[in-house]
């Protein structure tokens, strides 16, 4: 088994991994960069993508996804395999990815219905034969619906391989902890928090509560721009919980102003046989872990061009993550100027976004940020709620490891920065 990295080696995104065993090429995820990382381009991969046999994809993130439709275009027809739900999440958030390329509506449409037609689901938990003497397992991830982790065997030689993908941190709102792995000759381990341990998530939800209760005391907006998958439910999951059991909010309106994130939501709506036991508890005694009687939807343009002058209080979720496009523009470039309102980061913000921009010059005296062209004032109140994260910290990357029976022959670290592979290989004595 030799295993090539073309992209995710040495930073957290694109992820992209080339397996070659028993005379296959198999892609573990094939994503997108952000920022300054890099990729190897696919002209001057080893293998061309038409000759790729399947691809494997550890969950529907853009930096794990966000290259299959090149993939595809390029020449790529294996199958493409994952779980039920990535399987559900792929067409909505390629279609949106998509969307800001230069493709036109034809062909995107195009790659939706091939990538629809490429992938199959599986189950967790289950030794699937794949060919030539190799098979494989997913396990659960516990990092968003859908991710999982992929552990390869073939039986000549017998050699093992697990990929780690992205892994959730114990205690995630709404998806049960990771799986315990199995034992593997090389292990490709995430390394994305390697260096940092996150606060807890009871501490979380009492500074959400605390900055949502400060913020709306004077009836202002309150901001929250966040990724359409993921974090946009934890969000809703944690203010329904803040919501029922106390009662500031209990009159404020919240919107999800974002068509992907409102698709997510429901696809996280329906997939319940993958929520973990306190989301199943709560559904069962008729509180639906992510709805609320005060949460509404924002479907059409003209409804999201009616909220953003709607006078508060409100509470306001919209993409994009850092600002860089998405409705959440709209608002900030009304709202921003106003010292009743209030903008609330949940996420880490890219150097280089209005996202970090906005944090950087908030505190200066006359501090500005440009959006859509247009300088804006930021006069509102901005807060940044860190420990934010469906990753695993350092301990629980260090858990999952010793977790497995036997001691994996070799661990290459990756999707980290250099700090934090260099102080995660100290700490598992690498
Ligand atoms: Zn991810």
């Amino acid at each position: 088994m030799n295993v090539i990295h073309l992209g995710g080696a040495d930073c957290v995104t694109g992820s992209c991994h080339l397996l070659q065993a028993a005379g296959l090429n198999i892609m573990v995820d094939c994503g997108a960069v952000q920022g300054n990382d890099r990729v190897v381009p696919m002209e001057k991969w080893p293998v061309a993508p038409s000759k790729i046999d399947y691809l494997f994809l550890t969950h529907a993130h853009i930096d794990h996804i966000g290259r299959v439709p090149d993939l595809i275009e390029q020449g790529f027809v294996g199958e493409i395999i994952c779980t039920h739900p990535t399987k559900e999440l792929l067409v909505p958030m390629l279609e949106d990815t998509m969307g800001f390329s230069l493709r036109n509506h034809d062909k995107i449409q195009k790659v939706a219905d091939l990538l629809d037609e490429l992938s199959w689901g599986f189950e967790y938990g289950k030794i699937f034969n794949l060919k030539n003497g190799i098979c494989f397992k997913l396990g659960n991830a516990g990092h968003i619906l859908g991710s999982c982790f992929i552990r390869f065997e073939s039986d000549h030689p017998n050699c093992s391989v697990v990929f780690s993908g992205d892994l959730g941190a114990p205690n995630t709102p709404i998806l049960p902890d990771p799986d315990i792995p199995e034992p593997c000759d090389l292990l490709i381990l995430e390394a994305t928090y390697g260096d940092r341990n996150h606060g807890d998530r009871t501490e979380r939800v009492n500074r959400l509560k605390s900055i949502l209760s400060r913020a709306l005391a004077d009836n202002g907006k309150v901001y929250i721009p966040a990724f359409a998958l993921g974090r946009c439910q934890e969000l809703i999951y944690e203010m329904d919980r803040i919501f029922s059991a106390s009662n500031i909010g209990t009159r404020i309106p919240v919107f999800i102003d974002s068509p992907l994130g409102l698709e997510i939501t429901g696809i996280y709506s329906r997939f319940s046989e993958f929520w973990d036991n306190e989301a199943l508890a709560l559904y069962k005694n008729g509180d639906h872990p992510i709805d609320f009687k005060n949460l509404y939807s924002v479907e059409n343009h003209q409804n999201h061009v009616r909220l953003v002058s709607v006078p508060g209080p409100a509470i306001i979720i919209g993409g994009s993550g850092m600002c860089t496009g998405g409705r959440i523009v709209a608002h900030l470039v009304e709202g921003l100027g106003s010292r009743e309102n209030d903008l609330l980061f949940v996420g880490y913000q890219a150097s280089g976004t209005p996202g970090r921009d906005i944090l950087r010059y908030c505190r200066k005296r006359n501090g500005y940020v440009w959006l859509d062209g247009e300088k804006i004032m930021i006069n509102a109140d901005v807060h940044q709620l860190t420990g934010y994260s469906a990753h695993a910290d350092q301990k629980d990357l260090i858990n999952w490891v010793n977790a497995m029976e036997r001691r994996p022959r070799e661990i290459r670290l990756v999707h980290g920065d250099a700090n934090a592979r260099k102080t995660l290989a100290a700490r598992l004595g690498l």
